[in-house]
């Protein structure tokens, strides 16, 4: 199909004055942009129909599809009524219906929801609650946080300095405050012989370690429960996570977990730290939080920490705030997007989607070219062998070009595809995009 004018002009605009993220430009003089007119349900259509089926949910967040109606109602609703107005000093329905089913989610064990406007401002957030809490409660040496190798928490330069994938960190280093690392219970990094459980153990043991060396000074651990998306969607045995809140209880250590991507379902329960049986003492929420929609993120604690900065004294309160908090429109998304959840059993439902699709992939996981290959719940990754300097790329336009829309990541060869779609997608679109990725696959050294 030929590219149309209208096509060639929007993208070109775009290269000049759209500084586009994650990206660098000069590669976009041989890349096309892709302009994209509208989207329906899985599906993205470029000015001249062609379409692309989103097997990134546009960056993880995406859980019902593009233009999903009940969304698509709640917001013309709420627009009706209240764009937004300041949160400090005022309220709305939206926000503290929103604030009181989150909490809910939790079994009401984090029942205090702090809001901010994207997923790296939300841990800002809990970074900065933890080391106040604990300077609240009369510990203010305890201002170390602990992160895993391979982390991925956001690129602001609080959250950037707990994150630790080279590509986006090493160039701002010198501007980061240190943090601690500890060893990732990532699988692949099993030593042979030993299994994914026996891994995480020994994962868990480098942590108890170090706690038992720094707790004094440590405020929190942070981690991304079960799955460790950025670095290359690395999955750990929930073993790690039940003897992390273990250690960091022992030790009188914050644990923060980042739910910004496996939470609303993505795991297959509706936060990843359920599968654990535990429960963090913050709660990190971004990404499809609205579905998709709108930029929202909010920060979930206890009765216990909102307690410590509850008190006469002004700065012992939490004066952090964003413009856009509890924005009332994105509240509206989130809440129609919990309304989802239950109306249509989302998790049971994507119980069978994902066996559906586990038994599509049984060709590609045996494909000779593949390493790793695993699946979490709604997502499924793997390693491609010799993958040659520039395989992201190539292999991102040999999908595109066969209408999968697939952005591989894993360091700068970026070996490691997934695919992480909306949860609304059919058997039929499944096939399409197996399929799709195999022959992309041929087609991309
Ligand atoms: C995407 C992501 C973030 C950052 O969210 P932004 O909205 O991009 O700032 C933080 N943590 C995890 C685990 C993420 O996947």
């Amino acid at each position: 199909m030929q590219t149309s004018t209208r096509n060639r002009v929007l993208l070109e605009r775009s290269r000049t004055a759209v500084w586009h993220p994650c990206t660098q430009m000069k590669q976009h003089e041989t890349l096309p942009i892709v302009p994209i007119a509208r989207g329906k349900g899985c599906w993205l259509y470029d000015c001249d129909g062609r379409r692309y089926l989103d097997a990134v949910s546009s960056w993880w967040v995406n859980l019902f599809g593009h233009a999903e109606p009940r969304i698509n109602a709640a917001l013309a609703d709420q627009l009706q009524q209240l764009e937004h107005v300041i949160l400090a000093g005022f309220t709305h329905e939206p926000v503290v219906a929103l604030s009181e089913r989150l909490s809910a989610k939790t079994g009401g064990r984090l029942g205090h929801c702090f809001y901010g406007s994207d997923g790296a401002s939300a841990t800002e957030i809990a970074l900065k609650m933890s080391f106040h809490y604990w300077r609240n409660s009369g510990s203010p040496e305890k201002t170390e946080f602990i992160s895993l190798a391979g982390s991925y928490h956001g690129e602001t330069l609080g959250a950037l300095s707990v994150t630790d994938v080279a590509l986006f960190r090493d160039t701002y280093a010198p501007l980061l405050r240190p943090s601690r690392r500890v060893p990732s219970p990532d699988w692949r990094l099993a030593a042979p012989g030993m299994s994914p459980r026996e891994h995480a153990i020994a994962a868990a043991q480098a942590l108890e370690s170090h706690l038992e060396q720094h707790h004094a000074v440590t405020a929190a651990l942070i981690v991304e429960p079960l799955v460790q998306g950025a670095t290359g969607m690395a999955m750990y045995d929930a073993e790690y996570l039940r003897r992390a809140r273990a250690a960091c209880d022992r030790h009188g250590v914050h644990l923060i977990a980042d739910e910004i991507m496996t939470g609303f379902g993505r795991t297959g329960s509706f936060f990843a730290y359920e599968q654990a049986g535990i429960t963090p003492d913050f709660l990190c929420l971004s990404k499809g939080i609205t579905g998709g929609y709108l930029p929202l993120s909010a920060v979930l604690t206890t009765d216990g920490v909102y307690a410590a900065f509850y008190d006469d004294e002004v700065t012992r309160g939490f004066l952090h705030s964003h413009s856009y908090t509890g924005n009332a429109l994105a509240c509206r998304a989130a809440l129609a997007t919990l309304d989802i959840f239950e109306q249509d059993d989302v998790i049971t439902a994507n119980r069978n989607k994902a066996a559906q699709m586990s038994a599509r992939c049984a060709a590609l996981a045996t494909h000779p070219r593949v390493r790793n290959f695993r699946t979490l719940g709604m997502i499924w990754a793997f390693e491609v062998a010799d993958a040659q300097p520039g395989f992201a790329r190539r292999l991102f336009e040999a999908a595109l070009a066969r209408g999968v829309l697939l952005r591989p990541i894993g360091g700068t060869a970026g070996s490691t595809v997934y695919f992480m779609p909306p949860y609304v997608i059919s058997e039929e679109e499944m096939d399409w995009l197996v399929s799709n990725t195999m022959a992309a696959l041929e087609a991309a050294p």
